[in-house]
């Protein structure tokens, strides 16, 4: 929390004719805000003391809440001061100059320089108008602390707080604006076809920014911005979100950091449905992707790694006639995995089966090259449906690319 200091200018308060009531409406109104006010200082119309009052109070707040002393008399000292004190000039602001001139002209006084110093405000900070009276506030941050110059009458430094100082202190003192990030999650989509469907966005975005990361098979994009309340940020992200939905929306299976075989098992879990799976070339990975999400269990009844020919057939019912002899297409076709993934879900009694049939490399296999895989999803009842793939990499990434666009073809 920010801490806050609060410095009434005035003899009068110190001598006991007024009474500091601005120090108790702008406590008020800070604590609304959650900003802490640890002083109430009051210092009289002197500049040494003002001064001093200053540079012990910029060593112990984040925020310095000045009124009174903006007027146009000899004693006003505290725009003077403060500007000094920061090392700053002062300026004219024009709406409020304009304004008091045509006050004077209206009646045909003589504007005195006096009166025009009211129109100054420090330079380099926000101007405050003056709703009700002539005096222009100033509003600035120097040095991580900031300083708020308000007039002394309560029925001017009421309006210009509420309407012009506290959303400056809501926008520039609350900086403990945290890091908010949402992960997209993408299957199906390699981390440069991404990248490139985003390109603009990714180069040009910078409030939230993305970055899209490849891991373990997986494409993340991770959209980042800082803000004080995790609505506002998330408030800021949706478009672009909804943007990225648009072009690329078909790839995006989860928008929380989650692996795709984390969704899946949650999905089938939640619908009560199981799945089993046939592996070749991939050995068992699918399987212990699968088993490693907790919950795995009531999801997950079974694998086979039906590595041979022989196993194929015996495990899961593959033709004969389709791995060997004058008619066979071979164990890595589309065949086969068609007959895999409908073996499995019958030896698993499972709604749903997965197989993978490939060539991870280092060699060619069966006059097929490396990484050409194929696999098949199945429904319990349905026809197979066989996706064929070129994965590139070497034998593990071929591996693990395949076990991953099995999931992916079994999401989608
Ligand atoms: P003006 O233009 O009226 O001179 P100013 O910003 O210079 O305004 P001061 O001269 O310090 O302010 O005070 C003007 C009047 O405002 C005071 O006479 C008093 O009535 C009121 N006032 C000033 N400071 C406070 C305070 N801290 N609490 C309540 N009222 C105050
Ligand atoms: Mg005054």
């Amino acid at each position: 929390v920010k801490k806050a200091e609060i410095i009434a200018v005035g003899t009068e308060l110190l001598m006991g004719q007024i009474v500091n009531t601005n120090a108790q409406y702008l406590s008020l109104k800070l604590a609304e805000i959650g900003v802490d006010v640890l002083y109430h200082t009051v210092v009289g119309d002197n500049a040494a003391r003002l001064k001093a009052v200053l540079e012990q109070a910029s060593r112990r707040a984040d925020l310095i809440v000045l009124t009174g002393g903006l007027g146009p008399t000899e004693d006003d000292l505290t725009r003077d001061l403060t500007a000094e004190f920061l090392e700053r000039s002062l300026e004219m602001e024009e709406h409020a100059f304009n304004q008091i001139s045509r006050f004077f002209s209206k009646r045909n006084i003589v504007m005195t320089e006096n009166n025009r110093k009211q129109a100054l405000y420090i330079s380099g900070a926000t101007p405050l108008p003056n709703a009700v009276g002539m005096a222009v506030g100033s509003a600035i941050r120097q040095d991580g602390t900031a300083y708020l110059l308000l007039p002394g009458p309560p029925r001017e430094l009421k309006p210009m707080y509420e309407t012009y100082a506290k959303p400056w202190i809501e926008k520039h003192l609350d900086q403990r604006s945290t890091l908010y990030s949402k992960m997209l999650k993408f299957a199906g989509i390699g981390e440069s076809k991404l990248a490139a469907e985003l390109d603009d966005l990714i180069q040009e975005q910078s409030d939230p920014t993305l970055a899209p990361y490849a891991k373990e098979g997986e494409v993340t994009l991770r959209i980042s911005t800082k803000a004080t309340q995790e609505e506002a940020a998330f408030a800021k992200m949706e478009p672009v979100i909804e943007e990225i939905r648009r072009r690329i929306g078909t790839y995006l299976y989860a928008e929380t950091e989650q692996s795709l075989e984390q969704y899946l098992i949650a999905r089938f879990q939640a619908t009560g449905q199981t799945l089993a799976v046939a592996e070749s070339c991939t050995g068992g990975l699918l399987s212990e992707r699968l088993t490693s999400s907790p919950g795995s269990s009531s999801v997950f009844l079974g694998g086979m790694v039906s590595y041979t020919n022989q196993a194929k057939q015996q495990q899961l019912g593959v033709q004969e006639e389709l791995l060997s002899g004058p008619h066979a297409v071979g164990a890595i076709s589309r065949e086969a995995a068609s007959q895999m993934a409908t073996g499995a879900a019958d030896a698993f009694h499972a709604d749903y089966a997965i197989s993978v049939t490939g060539v991870a490399g280092p060699e060619e296999s069966e006059g097929k090259p490396v990484g050409q895989v194929y696999i098949g999803v199945v429904k319990r009842g349905e026809e197979p449906k066989v996706f064929e793939e070129l994965i590139h990499g070497n034998r593990d990434l071929i591996r693990l690319r395949a076990v991953k666009k099995a999931l992916f073809h079994l999401w989608k």
